[in-house]
């Protein structure tokens, strides 16, 4: 018996286990000093009153041998498929039900879906970007190869003929960066793929922090997409599902590849390794798509605007390099007096008892980067803001 060695080849500790161990250190020898965190994405706002609502409805009818349900279809009920639907319609892109997976998260489904593609293929993966690519492909065993996204590209990277890869990663906005691509430059990437026959995983898990016109929201706005691209979507950042878990894949029919479909290869793979999502769960997803979910849900992403707003603000007035905050909860700026990302990370930590997370983490080109997030609370955020604006100023 061998057990996967490749698990060797990924780093030890996943990234916010690192952060979340460097601060308990720290808590545990400074013990009364106030710990301000901003790193690891979580939400901090309770679930909408129309999600609650629902979720309770939904445990009562549990409750009753009328109204009690077992197993649910692997793809998601169809009360939800079709929210999603219309959700999408909204935005000009039609779907069919058959097309929209409900997902336990988006991180899931990530991880997931290379199920269905060959160990062969190569993958291309932005630098830097959300940890999960690089490590769920190094547990598989493809090659990997990256996309630079740097000051000089604003953070987004664009196709290079000179380069093949089967699989490509697209995460817009991005995490850790922010930076959101607009409709007409995703087009590259979905010419690039129809042409060279690549897949693209596209992650919008951030999707409703986009606010400016022109930028996507889904890859299928892009014309064209539809024959090259599976896009993931969540719950946990839109609707605060983090820990309730819920999310959908959309998979198009007309994505085939050497006469196999992925959308009926994806269905095959989650009804031999997955029985579907909670019907409470679910219950609480629909409601998020109810007028009151929509405005409840709304009214919690105005308030972490304003907390990257307000982030972006201290920003501006320091003199430091940044991105994100306008289209993301994540701001994205390099650190101070040349530091890398982990010795700003113990400095910010040491001196301002703020906890952010360190660009390195997120790949090699965010080495001398930082992020923050705007989940934390407002009052978290305002006076994590000074305490940074005051080491700013000694130390920029
Ligand atoms: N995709 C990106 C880019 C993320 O940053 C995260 C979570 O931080 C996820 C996916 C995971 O989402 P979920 O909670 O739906 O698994």
């Amino acid at each position: 018996m061998e057990f996967n060695s490749r698990f060797g080849d990924i780093a030890e500790n996943y990234l916010f286990a690192e952060v979340a161990n460097r601060t308990a250190k720290y808590a545990a020898a400074h013990p009364g000093r106030e710990i301000l965190k901003l790193g690891i994405g979580d939400v901090t706002l309770p679930l909408a009153p129309a999600v609650i609502s629902a979720l309770h409805s939904a445990v009562e009818e549990m409750a009753h041998s009328e109204t009690f349900k077992g197993y649910g279809p692997y793809e998601g009920y169809s009360f939800l498929r079709e929210s999603i639907k219309n959700y999408y319609a909204e935005m000009g892109v039609t779907l069919s039900e058959s097309e929209i997976f409900v997902s336990d998260g988006a991180k899931s489904d990530l991880g997931n879906i290379l199920d269905i593609f060959s160990t062969d293929n190569t993958v291309l993966v932005p630098d830097p970007v959300y940890p999960v690519y690089v490590d769920t492909n190094v547990m598989a065993g493809r090659k990997i190869i990256f996309a630079d996204a740097t000051e000089e590209n604003g953070f987004l990277p664009m196709p290079d003929p000179k380069v093949r890869a089967d699989i490509i990663y697209i995460c817009s906005p991005n995490n850790p960066t922010g930076a959101a691509y607009s409709v007409s430059a995703l087009k590259e990437w979905v010419d690039y793929a129809n042409r060279t026959g690549a897949v693209i995983l596209y992650d919008a898990a951030y999707e409703s922090f986009v606010s400016e016109e022109g930028l996507a929201r889904s890859v299928f706005e892009v014309e064209g997409a539809r024959t090259c691209a599976i896009e993931f979507c969540s719950f946990s950042k839109t609707a605060g599902f983090t820990g309730t878990r819920c999310g959908y894949t959309v998979i198009p029919s007309e994505l085939k590849r050497g006469g196999l479909s992925a959308n009926k290869m994806w269905f095959r793979r989650q009804s031999t390794k997955f029985n579907g999502v909670p019907y409470i769960v679910q219950r609480g997803a629909a409601a998020v798509f109810t007028p009151e979910g929509r405005r409840q849900t709304g009214e919690n992403l105005s308030v972490y605007k304003r907390n990257a707003a307000l982030i972006s603000s201290a920003m501006d007035g320091s003199g430091v390099m940044y991105t994100g905050g306008k289209n993301s909860p994540y701001i994205w700026f390099k650190c101070p007096g040349g530091l890398n990302s982990w010795k700003f990370f113990d400095l910010l930590l040491e001196r301002a008892q703020v906890v952010g997370t360190p660009g390195a983490g997120f790949g090699k080109n965010g080495e001398n980067f930082f992020r923050l997030t705007a989940f934390g609370s407002e009052e978290d955020t305002k006076k994590a803001v000074e305490r940074i604006s005051d080491l700013f100023r000694q130390t920029v």
